[in-house]
């Protein structure tokens, strides 16, 4: 439908390039030294090389308006490529549109009744946004060079941000939580009220502490997920649940972003490793979480569901299976 309607009619030299940033940015001005070296022997002794400022704005188009090619489960990454209409499309960190491929064929399917399909109108998301709004916002940024002023950055932030980094209050008497406001790269670290109590005062061994616990298991789960990828399944299994003993007792409350991120890893990890009945349990304490997160319609968590749907047919438990298949096309 795009390629065919006015609309949403694009050409190449319509595409932003953020060049002027781009070019005080030292990652990106090694990544085009990089092209412009492939390139330059590649096309050696041949006079179609363009100019370096023209290649620059190819480069900074490409960059900013490329999109990563997924297979059709949108779990693996099999290319590039940018895609004129779909190019039209801004971004919302809970979006109503979601794109996804047959192959390099780029389809953009609506979550949510969209009354006017007019590009201006519909928002995907460029990044993951199982992330709280401080990190989204960073990786924006560095990525995109804009500052989300979406509603999940703002008006939604204390709910969702609370909910991701939730930790116990350390009030004695309070079973309730509280959460991460914002880390900054200075290390300056801000706590939300408790949801319970409502203390806002809290004692500054207590915010270091939430913070640190926070940014250490933050890149423990990065580095987990590097370890599942490289293909290492029972070695992130073995870390994972290690790592959930430790944090079990720790400061962190059950709906954590980064208990739950390890969970799904080592969910990930047992399906590898067919050990269903394990895979389940984690596949069922992740999807209660997530949910709390936001109420964005996220196409990943349909697709846990689905899994989990599929792990209660290998385990032949038929009732639990038609429950998972009924929120799935609720969800969906
Ligand atoms: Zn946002
Ligand atoms: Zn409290």
């Amino acid at each position: 439908m795009i390629s065919t309607d006015p609309y949403w009619k694009r050409s190449f030299s319509d595409l932003m390039s953020h060049l002027e940033r781009m070019q005080q940015d030292e990652l990106r001005c090694k990544q085009f030294a990089h092209v412009l070296s492939i390139l330059s022997k590649v096309l050696e002794g041949s006079e179609v090389l363009p100019p370096v400022p023209q290649l620059w704005e190819f480069f900074g188009k490409m960059v900013i308006n490329s999109y990563s090619i997924h297979d059709e489960l949108h779990e693996n990454v099999i290319g590039s490529g940018v895609y004129l209409g779909a190019s039209y499309l801004d971004h919302q960190c809970c979006p109503n549109a979601i794109v996804s491929f047959s192959g390099t064929k780029l389809a953009i399917r609506a979550l949510e009744p969209i009354t006017q399909p007019l590009p201006n109108q519909v928002f995907i998301s460029y990044i993951q946004n199982d992330a709280p709004s401080w990190e989204r916002r960073e990786e924006l940024l560095q990525r995109y060079y804009f500052r989300c002023l979406c509603s999940m950055c703002t008006t939604d932030a204390e709910q969702t941000d609370k909910q991701m980094t939730s930790v116990k209050c350390f009030m004695a008497n309070c079973d309730g939580f509280t959460g991460i406001k914002e880390i900054n790269n200075d290390g300056y670290c801000q706590l939300w009220p408790c949801v319970k109590c409502k203390v806002i005062e809290f004692p500054t061994e207590y915010v270091d502490e939430v913070c640190q616990l926070w940014l250490e298991t933050r890149k423990f789960v990065k580095d987990l997920n590097k370890m599942f990828e490289s293909g290492e399944i029972q070695n992130a299994l073995d870390s994972a649940e290690e790592n959930l003993k430790k944090v079990e007792n720790s400061l962190f409350h059950e709906s954590n972003l980064n208990i739950v991120s390890t969970m799904a890893i080592a969910k990930d990890a047992c399906i590898s490793l067919q050990l269903w009945e394990k895979a389940a349990v984690y596949s069922e304490k992740v999807l209660k979480q997530v949910p709390q997160y936001s109420s964005c319609i996220n196409i990943m968590d349909s697709l846990s569901l689905l899994k989990l749907a599929k792990l209660y047919i290998y385990l032949d438990r038929p009732t639990e299976t038609v429950q998972v298949l009924d929120k799935v096309r609720l969800d969906i």
